[in-house]
């Protein structure tokens, strides 16, 4: 009988525990290897068309490494993951171990429906280095601190990357076809596997020398972009970590040594997060702490026309503005935009996190719930180890910073082309050559910083 192997955020065919497991089970049995993906409803309602046109770009390029052997199935996978074992006789269905709190809910319902079908539900590996809930404290708790877990984190380290199985036996099986959802008008990166492990070989050869310096900066290309292939699977972060543990570190042209760190310690960040909703599932959509009074949000037609303009990339900010419109045009915006434009709606906009937060997993292609939902309570003040509250991010002050030249907000905001250098990031003093068309501040970033520091020192009161 064929063995199963239900694909979920593991579009891969390299370092991939699971599909050896399935690729074992297979020659025991004698039998071949049916790859499986599920096209959930309910996780295809919540995403953005972006999210989906890549997802669908994903799935075709799995489907041609696999020699158009993927089987695609519509539907509720606690019906349809039984009736493929049933179709085919599969006592097993693989999988890689989901973490997350839908997944978690997800799986333990399959499980107990394949029981009931006689089959089994067999999770190996997991989209993490080292498996949330692995690590705990001296006193045996969960790390609320992020250096204390990334210590630990080092400390226990992790597997040597899978061995891609060579010549896997993959059954066929009338597949129901990848979707084809539109991207709107947003431009996708190429997407799959083979096309990410290129752009990151790229980066190991010619980004990742100057790193530390450069990746706070959105107008060079200082970053990685892997959170795509990591939110999809398509890569694993141990095989990032084995590729940075061999570089060659100091000779001339090499990455410093705080380079390779500081790439190590960004993918430690998001095991910490994955770690933080293993032991809280509710923050996902509440806050671990409560940093201002309940009445401090904003609610209403203004506080909505406010969202609104934030949401289009018209707040007449323009850092935040060139932010919003990078990540509507590209599905991705750089991590020092994403806490500025966070940051911004919550003590700017006094508008709650959660609010950011559905937008942003609704457009980034990378929207992944632990990153997304922890990040914006980092930037909120509310989460594990976050920003404290009283640190407002100024746009105006960010943009000057991070931003020297203004080349980034230039990209992004065409009606501020015109204007040269820094002068970019405070239109409202070019005077009388104001820039047409581009609006004038929402609102004072003074003042609504001494109202969001008056609200939570209410809280603290
Ligand atoms: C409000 C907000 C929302 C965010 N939402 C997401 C999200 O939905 N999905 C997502 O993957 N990341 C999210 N991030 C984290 C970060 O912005 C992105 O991972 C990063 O911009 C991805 O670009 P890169 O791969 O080029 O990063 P690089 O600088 O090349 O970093 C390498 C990798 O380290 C990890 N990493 C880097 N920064 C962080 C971080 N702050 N938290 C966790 N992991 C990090 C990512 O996996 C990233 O791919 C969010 C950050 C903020 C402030």
């Amino acid at each position: 009988m064929p063995t199963v192997l239900w694909f979920r955020r593991d579009l891969r065919l390299s370092d991939h525990p699971a599909l050896v497991a399935a690729v074992t089970q297979a020659r025991a049995d004698d039998d071949e290897v049916l790859a499986l993906y599920v096209t959930d409803p309910v996780l295809w309602r919540v995403a953005g068309p972006p999210r989906l046109a890549y997802l669908a770009a994903t799935l075709e390029a799995l489907d041609e490494a696999l020699g158009g052997r993927l089987v695609v199935r519509h539907g509720d996978p606690v019906e349809v993951v039984p009736a493929v074992a049933r179709e085919v006789g599969a006592r097993h269905v693989h999988v890689t171990a989901a973490t997350e709190p839908f997944g978690r809910r997800r799986d333990e319902a399959v499980a107990a429906a394949l029981a009931r079908a006689g089959a089994e539900l067999v999770p190996t590996g997991s989209p993490y280095a080292v498996a949330p809930g692995r690590l705990a404290t001296g006193a045996g708790e969960e790390f609320k601190v992020f250096t204390p877990f990334r210590r630990a984190w080092l400390a226990h380290g992790w597997h040597a990357p899978a061995p891609r199985p060579r010549s896997v036996p993959w059954a066929a099986l009338a597949s129901q076809g990848v979707p084809r959802p539109p991207a709107g008008d947003v431009r996708l990166p190429p997407a799959g596997e083979a096309a990410h492990r290129a752009r990151w070989h790229r980066f190991l050869e010619g980004g990742l020398a100057g790193y530390a310096d450069r990746r706070d900066r959105p107008d060079l290309e200082g970053t990685s972009s892997m959170s795509i292939p990591l939110k999809w699977g398509e890569l694993h972060p141990r095989t990032l970590l084995a590729d940075l543990a061999a570089v060659p570190v100091g000779g001339r042209g090499e990455p410093a040594r705080e380079d390779v760190d500081g790439y190590r310690s960004e993918l430690a960040w998001r095991e910490f997060h994955a770690d933080v909703l293993w032991h809280r599932p509710g923050s996902r959509t509440r806050s671990l702490r409560d940093v201002v009074p309940e009445d401090a949000w904003d609610s209403g037609p203004d506080a909505d026309a406010r969202f609104d303009a934030w949401a289009e990339g018209r707040t007449g900010y323009p850092l935040v503005d060139a932010g919003m419109r990078q990540m509507r045009t590209v599905g991705w915006m750089h991590n020092r935009v994403r806490m500025v434009t966070a940051s911004f709606l919550v003590k700017d906009l006094h508008l709650p996190w959660q609010r950011g937060a559905a937008l942003f997993m609704e457009r980034l292609v990378d929207g992944d719930v632990p990153q997304n939902q922890l990040n914006w309570q980092w930037v909120a003040g509310t989460g594990r180890d976050a920003a404290p509250y009283f640190r407002v991010f100024n746009p105006v002050v960010q943009g000057e910073k991070f931003d020297p030249d203004g080349d980034y907000v230039r990209r992004w905001v065409p009606e501020l082309r015109e204007v040269s250098g820094r002068a970019v990031h405070r239109p409202w003093d070019l005077g009388l050559v104001a820039p047409e068309g581009y609006p004038a501040p929402v609102v004072d970033h003074a003042r609504e910083r001494e109202r969001a520091l008056a609200d939570h020192a209410r809280a603290r009161a």
